[in-house]
């Protein structure tokens, strides 16, 4: 049996007396997109946070590649693999689209975070291994062609992407993306899904939270639906597509 991604188990979180996920246990393989789907409210976004550590878990475990996160602070669980997203446009509007996505490749380096100012400290190589990858990046994200171009010059759609590539960069173990899909048209939404895909089968893990039925279809592996907090169900695409309680609870008000 491969080690999971992501592990987590019995995850509880609760804002005052409103317990917004309870008992929530799934597992993210290698090579994976695990897809989370449920009604506005369900705890989606809530669980995200707490795998992030954007806030603590109320209780449960988190394992990341083998490592218990659940009390580590956001940038240790980072460092360990774990990528997310932010909503926010761009980290410095005046860098270039390639330097943001080079500062997001950054975090893997082994030299010391002050080896640029100082010049000590240097792991022979890092520096073009890093500038190969952000290409590499830069091409899959759809981005290479306005690489030198400002970030605050991006439209939203280019942001979203630069976002998701920015944190590619590190090369992470598991990505979590909180509806990319939103504000997106028709074309850009299949751009997404080739690029999950992509992110994917070059050996990053995808945990995805989207209203989008038709992108959650194609491109999930596995997909777990959760209502009221809690997992009513998981299965591969067409056995969620094909669930009575999934279809009460969400997908009859979805399609
Ligand atoms: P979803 O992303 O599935 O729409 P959320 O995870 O955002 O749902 O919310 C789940 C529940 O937790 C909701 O009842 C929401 O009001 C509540 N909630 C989420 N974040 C907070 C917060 N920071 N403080 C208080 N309640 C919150
Ligand atoms: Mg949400």
């Amino acid at each position: 049996m491969t080690t999971a991604v992501l592990q987590v188990d019995r995850l509880c979180k609760s804002f005052g007396g409103v317990h917004a996920i309870r008992d929530l246990s799934f597992t993210v393989n290698p090579g994976e997109v695990l897809g989370l789907i449920g009604p506005n409210g369900s705890g989606k976004s809530t669980t995200v946070n707490a795998l992030a550590g954007v806030f603590p878990a109320t209780s449960g475990d988190i394992v990341l590649a083998g490592a218990h996160v659940q009390n580590l602070p956001e940038y240790e669980r980072v460092a360990l693999g774990l990528a997310r997203t932010f909503q926010t446009a761009s980290i410095f509007p005046e860098f270039t689209v390639r330097q943001q996505v080079t500062l997001g490749g950054n975090v893997t380096l082994k030299s010391h975070p002050l080896s640029s100012v100082f010049g000590v400290g240097t792991h022979k190589g890092e520096a073009e291994t890093v500038v190969a990858r952000v290409d590499e990046i830069l091409e899959i994200a759809g981005l290479l062609a306005v690489a030198d171009a400002k970030v605050n010059t991006m439209s939203s759609a280019q942001q979203r992407f630069l976002m998701i590539a920015t944190a590619l960069a590190a090369e992470p173990r598991i990505i979590l993306l909180d509806e990319p899909a939103a504000g997106l048209v028709s074309h850009e939404r299949e751009t997404l899904g080739a690029l999950i895909k992509t992110i994917r089968d070059r050996g990053t893990a995808v945990l995805v939270i989207e209203h989008h039925m038709a992108l959650i279809m194609e491109v999930c592996d596995r997909i777990v639906v959760l209502n009221f907090g809690s997992k009513i169900c998981e299965g591969t695409p067409s056995e969620i597509r094909n669930n009575q309680a999934v279809i009460d609870a969400y997908l009859g008000e979805a399609a």
